[in-house]
């Protein structure tokens, strides 16, 4: 007798030991999920499919009032009442299929039916048991909501397409919580029946049993008789409709690098329509010119935070490159990182806002930067220089950097491409010889505005004084004049910056208010360059019409107190103001500008002060400036020279250039000197070559290896320079 009572005890321990451990805890584990990216409130941008290839988004605990009503009156009436299993309904149900002489009604309760989804079992009776046991188990360790829930994620809809979030965009395209009355009992009938949406006959069984659901609904005063009337008129849909498709190129990047995930980025659905509408638009004009792809990007300075993400605009119009997003494709960066450059270098102090530069024909190592224009200025304002993007300048500020200097300044302010070694690039580095991505450099631009308000610690642009004279420059950047600007409705204040890269590749246009940073990118995916494609002309109206889309707010202020020191700056050299200068503005400077270089160009010659250039500059300039005086004579006891070697530069190696027939003509070498009228007479080491007037130029042909060459005034000045030449 205590035998048997021990073996009951114990087969009763080990059912309920069996009951409580019966439901694994997680019911899908191992569940694929599509990669469903959301913008910053929620709304769908886009969606990849599962692994399976299932329209499955990831569950959510959302279940809308509509659907839920239409669910439980359709599915289970007494879902909140019973304890998983519906006895009543299973009864009727058996009675129902015994009289029918098949199984067609099922008697399941929502509960039951989130188990059976879960196990993916056939039906049988067994396999009912096992789902009813199971379902107690699921009501005791979940509340009715969360089971509704699961219901709701995991259901069938028919096809490919799982879960009520997938089947309301997928039939209705959009967000269940949207769904009418008619839609919601479509809904809710779907999964009973999920082959019933396909074309045919079952679609007007699907909207018979619709209308019934809809009528039982009016009768239990869960919807109103006109609310009824209107549904019963809402058509079944025809088929599935595609997933939005906002961000097609953000959606890809996710489903690689958070695949299967639901992700909620930054991006403003508002706006990322907006800036597509336009971006298509000028796409479709710009293919016209062989402009093919068009790419667009807008950040919020304040967080850091991408709003607006156009990978390659105008995805209906087919073409090869569509499909690559330009926003992280490396690509020839032009002039776009001139600004970064300017700063630093008014953050050293080694250079003040408007500091003359030399733009004359300059050769290093072969290379010899042109300025788009082909003209030479002979000396300009570091500020026009980048207002103008002026290449010469441009070089002469990045030597004054230092290269490597400058690569390290770009990896410290995101330019994540930015990976071969200072000698690789030279000094071509400036004029777009590295590769940036347009996010990692509009990201750049919009640190150097946030920069402007307060400096962070990471980024190393954060003098406010030198970004108030960058920002203040970029303001002023040129617009063409091919472009009726007029066009563009109220152009906004907008510090800017455009780029071309050589070739006619890229055009790149990025600039910044202190609220916002946007990037603008126009050319070819696969790299074909287009006569004209300049960033100017193409990108820059982009980028105003993007500006005119945000909220109009403030401009950039001026540094405070105690940020900048003011100082005398000569207004003719941009330096320093030193004892001869005459026109002089006091202005406010980063601090480290207490110790650059006092002007060196305001000389006092015969009592009188004046404003004398280096004769290669000089020879240049006073081609644009009609007003400079010249000197007529060298001033005796100075260092001042009378002639400067304008190619090559001193101690440079240099390669003589072979004529297409063979044979060989001799590198060109260039001298100015300040008197239009001097002779000139040339030495190459012991031997003489010629003579020259008014334009200084002469053949020089050399074996390999060091050599000397002379030059000779017909006033006795003389002027030396060692190069090498190259093999
Ligand atoms: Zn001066």
């Amino acid at each position: 007798m205590s035998c048997k009572r021990l073996i009951v005890k114990i087969l009763i321990a080990g059912a309920v030991l069996w009951y409580a451990l019966c439901l694994p805890s997680d019911l899908f584990k191992g569940e694929k999920y599509s990669t469903v990216v959301n913008d910053r409130s929620g709304r769908l941008l886009g969606a990849r499919t599962s692994d399976d290839g299932q329209w499955r988004f990831a569950p959510t605990d959302q279940v809308p009032e509509k659907y839920k009503t239409a669910l439980i009156e359709f599915e289970d009436r007494w879902f909140y009442l019973h304890p998983g299993v519906n006895p009543a309904a299973i009864a009727r149900a058996a009675v129902q299929n015994i009289r029918s002489g098949h199984i067609s009604s099922g008697g399941s309760t929502i509960t039951m039916q989130v188990v059976r989804m879960s196990r993916g079992k056939d039906r049988t009776i067994r396999e009912k048991i096992i789902e009813s046991i199971l379902a107690t188990r699921l009501e005791l360790r979940h509340r009715k909501r969360k089971i509704l829930a699961m219901y709701a994620s995991h259901a069938p809809f028919g096809g490919n397409v799982v879960g009520l979030r997938a089947a309301s965009w997928r039939y209705f395209g959009r967000e269940p919580d949207e769904l009418s009355w008619g839609e919601a009992a479509t809904l809710a009938i779907l999964p009973n029946s999920p082959s019933s949406m396909h074309p045919g006959r079952k679609r007007t069984e699907l909207l018979e049993k619709r209308n019934r659901l809809l009528s039982r609904l009016r009768e239990r005063g869960k919807i109103t008789g006109e609310e009824y009337e209107l549904a019963c008129q809402e058509p079944i849909p025809e088929a599935p409709q595609a997933l939005p498709s906002y961000t097609p190129h953000l959606v890809d990047r996710y489903a690689k690098v958070r695949h299967g995930e639901t992700v909620t980025t930054t991006i403003d659905l508002d706006l990322q329509t907006r800036v597509a509408q336009l971006t298509d638009s000028w796409s479709g004009e710009l293919s016209l010119q062989g402009i093919n792809d068009l790419a667009a990007v807008v950040i919020d300075v304040h967080t850091g935070e991408i709003l607006s993400y156009v990978g390659n605009a105008d995805q209906g119009r087919k073409r090869p490159g569509a499909q690559v997003d330009i926003l992280r494709s490396p690509r020839s960066t032009g002039s776009i990182l001139k600004p970064l450059l300017y700063c630093a270098l008014l953050q050293d102090g080694k250079m003040l806002p408007h500091t003359l530069l030399p733009d004359i024909p300059v050769s290093i190592g072969g290379f010899s930067p042109q300025n788009f224009d082909m003209q030479f200025a002979g000396a300009v304002s570091a500020s026009e220089a980048l207002a103008r993007s002026l290449n010469v300048p441009a070089v002469h500020m990045l030597r004054m950097y230092g290269i490597q200097r400058f690569c390290r300044l770009l990896k410290e302010c995101g330019l994540t491409t930015v990976n071969r070694s200072a000698d690789d690039y030279g000094l071509s580095l400036i004029l777009g010889g590295a590769e940036g991505t347009l996010l990692d450099i509009t990201r750049a631009y919009a640190r150097m505005s946030e920069s402007t308000v307060k400096a962070p610690a990471d980024f190393p642009l954060n003098d406010k004084t030198a970004l108030w004279w960058t920002v203040d420059a970029l303001k002023e950047v040129n617009r063409p004049d091919e472009i009726d600007w007029h066009m563009i409705s109220s152009v906004k204040k907008v510090a800017w910056k455009t780029g071309t890269s050589w070739g006619f590749r890229d055009g790149w246009a990025v600039g910044i208010t202190p609220d916002y940073a946007v990037g603008v990118w126009a050319g070819n995916a696969g790299g074909q360059g287009v006569p004209g494609l300049t960033g100017a002309r193409t990108a820059g109206p982009v980028l105003f019409e993007i500006f005119n889309l945000l909220p109009d707010k403030s401009w950039f202020t001026e540094p405070q107190y105690g940020e900048y020191i003011t100082a005398e700056v000569c207004r003719e050299s941009g330096h320093l103001a030193g004892p001869y200068c005459q026109n002089i503005d006091n202005l406010m400077l980063p601090k480290t500008a207490a110790s650059s270089d006092p002007c060196p160009y305001h000389r006092m010659v015969d009592g009188e002060s004046r404003f004398i250039l280096p004769p290669a500059m000089e020879w240049f300039y006073r081609q644009h400036h009609p007003e400079y005086r010249p000197l007529a004579k060298s001033i005796p006891g100075t260092d001042f020279v009378p002639m400067e070697f304008i190619y090559p530069e001193p101690g440079t190696t240099i390669f003589i250039p072979r004529q297409l027939d063979g044979s060989i003509k001799g590198a060109t070498f260039s001298l100015a000197h300040r008197n239009q009228k001097a002779t000139v007479y040339w030495h190459l080491d012991e031997n003489y070559l010629g003579e020259t007037r008014y334009i200084h130029q002469m053949a020089v042909n050399a074996e390999p290896g060091p050599h000397t060459v002379t030059v000779v005034d017909s006033d006795g000045n003389t002027l030396s320079i060692g190069f090498t030449v190259g093999k």
